[in-house]
């Protein structure tokens, strides 16, 4: 199925593309949403163990991703999953009252019983530049095709600040089908990229952001 974050297959459009993809327009528990109204509460810390390297990287023609072997896990609150894959979105398809950042970094997860899955958000902005972030952009391939192998210097766990607290709530994949099996955790801080490595970041994908979506009074849970 063709779409795409503009015209006559847009955002607003995804839901009549195909059947599969109807809970973009008649969901409840869209993503993403403004995390700006959120509760303080105690939610579990977040572990992460992801391994140092990724398997492959691909321009898939929305984005551009990463995939993971089997072994990077994240556990909160008794739930284990493992990592699957990493890509960007310009700018950040979360806003925090009202405001977007220049990218959102997502790391999905999914659940090892239940098949659903874990995102972890990382809001970027402009600042110093960040090795695994500047290994990404030079080595992307410029245009869509087939899954490359990963530089080896590429690091996840480079691209994660050092607090880690988040915000948490219930929603959906941000690209169509839209299924609404998230569990979303957006982390707080955010981490700096280089200026230039958004700029090249951006001559491939100017805007790959869905817009915020209802929040249907879902609660959004903050760590701190
Ligand atoms: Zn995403």
């Amino acid at each position: 199925m063709h779409w795409s974050y503009e015209g006559a297959a847009g955002p607003a459009k995804w839901g009549d593309l195909d059947a599969a993809s109807k809970v973009c327009s008649l969901g409840s528990q869209q993503s993403p949403i403004d995390l700006g109204v959120a509760l303080k509460s105690q939610l579990p810390p977040l572990v992460i163990a992801w391994n140092k390297t990724a398997n492959t990287i691909i321009n898939n023609g929305h984005t551009i991703q990463l995939d993971f072997g089997p072994g990077s896990t994240l556990a909160f609150g008794g739930d284990s999953y493992t990592l699957l894959q990493l890509h960007f979105h310009r700018p950040s398809e979360h806003l925090i009252d009202g405001k977007n950042f220049p990218m959102e970094a997502h790391f999905v997860h999914r659940n090892a019983a239940g098949g659903g899955l874990a995102v972890l958000g990382v809001l970027l902005a402009a600042g110093k530049p960040n090795e695994t972030f500047s290994k990404i952009v030079s080595t992307m391939p410029s245009s869509p095709g087939p899954a490359i192998k990963a530089d080896p210097a590429i690091d996840p766990n480079g691209l994660l600040p050092t607090q880690r607290n988040y915000y948490r709530y219930a929603g959906s994949l941000t690209t169509p089908p839209c299924s609404e099996i998230v569990e979303w955790l957006v982390l707080t801080d955010t981490m700096e990229v280089a200026d230039t490595d958004i700029a090249q970041f951006t001559t491939l994908y100017p805007m790959n952001a869905r817009p915020a979506q209802k929040d249907n009074r879902r609660y959004v849970l903050r760590s701190s």
